[in-house]
């Protein structure tokens, strides 16, 4: 345990909420959780569940027959990916769908090359097996996404798999699809492992798209695992489903490791990831407008403070902006030292919430969301900007 650190991001959104509740008139662009509420008719479906019997029990541990079954067909419209039912794993979360795919998959003594940033949930249960993170440093010059190069460059016998997020959280790049078949292939032709996090696949911007790794890379398939869920897509963060997509062997292992944590994820919770999965993708549509529009005011707002540098969010609902302009000068007096530091006082002196770039294993930048109200968007911006001037 002494390798594992809290995460960031859940205990800035905690301090953050923490903070409201005590009265504080405080702007969280901590978590990546969007302000809408869950559509109706997903809210529905959870509430008959709650008063069929056959939900107050225990059911198959990987997840209910009809779920499993409707993220097949969810998979092959979306993504154009053939699975069967049998290779869905319903999980937790996507967390928990990370955490049993990594534990199932990697040994002691693998590598896991990760690109950064990265979502600091990716490099703790690979510490926790007593594999090793190898991490490959992107920044603002390539788009914060990784080459061939870089990768090549990181390879080692021990190399067992590449995490891959694409749209990405914390930055908000996302690959084009040549640039994920070539990864595909690349991964592949050295037998490596990709563990694909599609979590944010409806979520991109202006012309850029999502593709799914093993499509486009079909080579790649065999030794791919797909980690997805409900939360982002539609506004499910709290009700935790996610699914693991793994060939057989895997998916089979990773269930039986769930058998003896969870059990079955909660029924209701299914039952309402069965209506948002297999229903119409309208109120997704209708998100990803606002998103879209905030995105736009988050980033000409942040664009126009001196010494920050923000890459225009290509996709999922952060900006990754630099500070380093910021950091190299004094505020209020004194200098600061880094971002970490940063986030802190403007936590505290402006009441504003941002995960520090350290978080991500990118110190000197800053993630914020915009997935809140505009009002609140603006205002803590505002906060922002007066508190550097
Ligand atoms: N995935 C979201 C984020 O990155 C929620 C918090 C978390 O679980 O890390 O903000």
């Amino acid at each position: 345990m002494a390798a594992i650190s809290p995460s960031a991001t859940v205990s800035t959104d905690a301090k953050a909420k923490a903070l409201r509740a005590a009265g504080e008139p405080v702007i969280g662009f901590g978590a990546g959780e969007p302000d809408f509420p869950t559509p109706a008719h997903i809210v529905e479906a959870a509430v008959r569940a709650c008063r069929d019997r056959r939900d107050h029990r225990y059911s198959p541990t990987p997840g209910l027959p009809e779920l499993r079954e409707a993220v097949a067909v969810k998979t092959r419209r979306d993504s154009g990916l053939e699975v069967t039912p049998q290779q869905v794993i319903v999980t937790a979360g996507g967390k928990h769908a990370v955490y049993n795919a990594l534990l199932t998959l990697l040994d002691p003594g693998d590598e896991a090359i990760l690109p950064a940033p990265y979502w600091p949930s990716y490099p703790e249960p690979v510490a926790l097996v007593g594999a090793r993170t190898v991490v490959v440093q992107t920044d603002v010059t390539s788009g914060f996404r990784v080459t061939l190069e870089q990768l090549e460059a990181a390879r080692t016998p021990r190399t067992k798999l590449l995490i891959f997020c694409s749209p990405s959280n914390p930055t908000g790049s996302v690959y084009p699809p040549a640039e994920v078949e070539a990864i595909g292939d690349w991964a592949a032709s050295h037998g490596i492992w990709v563990l694909t996090d599609e979590i944010y696949e409806h979520l991109t911007y202006d012309d850029h798209r999502h593709v799914s790794l093993p499509v486009v890379a079909p080579a790649a398939a065999e030794r791919c695992v797909i980690i997805n869920g409900v939360a982002k897509t539609f506004a499910m963060t709290g009700w935790r489903i996610g699914w693991i997509i793994a060939p057989q062997p895997v998916a089979t292992a990773a269930a039986a490791l769930q058998s003896h944590q969870t059990s079955n994820v909660c029924n209701i919770a299914q039952r309402a990831a069965l209506a948002a999965v297999s229903g119409p993708l309208d109120a997704v549509v209708e998100m990803r407008s606002h998103f879209d529009r905030r995105r736009r005011t988050m980033h000409g707002l942040l664009s126009q403070i001196p010494g920050v540098a923000c890459p225009v969010p290509q996709g999922a609902f952060y900006a990754f902006p630099s500070l380093a302009g910021v950091l190299e000068r004094s505020v209020a007096g004194r200098k600061l030292g880094s971002s970490l530091e940063l986030a802190d006082l403007l936590l505290s002196e402006a009441k504003v919430a941002v995960v520090a770039g350290e978080a991500f294993g990118a110190p000197g930048y800053a993630r914020l969301s915009f997935a809140l109200a505009d009002d609140d968007l603006a205002e803590g911006v505002g906060r922002i900007v007066d508190f550097l001037s």
